[in-house]
């Protein structure tokens, strides 16, 4: 019976390369594992998957009575909704701490680095094994994602190396080029229904008992944004109702200006500026700087709702 490797539900670059990635490690030392996802892959992943002409993983969302590796979360709520009667015999990570617990010993890398594939990159070296090249090449792009090409505050100098590294086995010559195109892949909206954007990368944060949904979509240039933003307001309103959520926040990230915008709708109307300490107006706030979920938004939301 083979053991499954699962990313975080709504799968972004990270949660399903670290699925191939991490499944191809341990096999080549010995054990039998399959990459899954929880969800629909991203154009970006599709992006990276044709550029280095990889299968995306299969679709499986339930694993009773079956071992799994957790890749880039470890928070319930990203979780699968079995994982309970699941056996989970590994985490890699590069979040917070979440609150999956277990009844048998397990296998833990948690770094606190830019993403789970640079972990994973160090797995491949205490393991000595080879990375291949599509591999390196899923790997790398995943980190630039992750980190959006480095300028992200959660990027770190081991992020930067393993990039490095994985481009010269992939023979990637213009890593930074890749990674634009990329991005700009990330950046279409145009055709795409509101709903799927507000939930494309999206997480539901259990903060001090209120439920609180934090999107993020990023682009090159955030002014393609301009035109759609009145209906993801819309759409957010539908979704906090929807889901009985506190808060649903959207962030609009602009690569190019490094910073983000803030889209919120709350049962709290001072949060933002508790949080941020920038007054919203029309529920809406520009964060200058602010690139990463997980280093500049969640623990600021925390504390405030603490
Ligand atoms: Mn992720
Ligand atoms: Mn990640």
């Amino acid at each position: 019976m083979p053991s499954y490797v699962v990313g975080h539900k709504t799968p972004d670059t990270d949660s399903i390369v670290s699925a191939i990635a991490l499944s191809y490690l341990k096999n080549q030392i010995g054990e039998e594992v399959v990459p899954v996802r929880q969800g629909v892959i991203t154009p970006e992943t599709n992006f990276i998957l044709e550029t280095f002409k990889m299968e995306e993983p299969i679709l499986k969302n339930t694993f009773a009575g079956e071992n799994i590796y957790i890749v880039d979360y470890s928070d319930r709520a990203l979780a699968p909704d079995d994982l309970d009667d699941a056996t989970v015999l590994g985490i890699v990570d590069h979040h917070k701490l979440g609150d999956i617990t277990t009844s048998a010993p397990l296998e833990c890398w948690i770094r606190p680095v830019g993403c789970s594939n640079t972990i994973i990159k160090e797995m491949y070296d205490y393991h000595k094994v080879d990375i291949p090249k599509n591999i390196a090449g899923i790997m790398m792009c995943a980190i630039l994602s992750d980190t959006v090409i480095f300028k992200s505050p959660t990027c770190t100098p081991i992020d930067i190396a393993a990039v490095e590294e994985l481009a010269a086995i992939a023979e990637i010559e213009d890593f930074k080029a890749l990674a634009i195109e990329m991005f700009k892949v990330k950046s279409a909206v145009e055709g795409t229904p509101v709903r799927d954007l507000v939930l494309r990368d999206f997480k539901d944060f259990v903060m001090s008992g209120n439920k609180v949904g934090v999107g993020q979509l990023e682009a090159v240039d955030g002014s393609v944004f301009e035109a759609i933003k009145t209906d993801l307001m819309a759409d957010l309103n539908a979704l906090k109702a929807e889901g009985e959520r506190h808060s649903m926040i959207l962030l609009l990230t602009d690569i190019m200006k490094e910073g983000s915008e803030i889209l919120i709708v709350s049962d709290d109307e001072t949060l933002v500026e508790r949080a941020f300490g920038v007054t919203p107006e029309d529920n809406k706030a520009w964060l200058e700087g602010v690139l990463s979920r997980k280093k500049q938004i969640i623990p600021q939301l925390e504390k405030a709702l603490s």
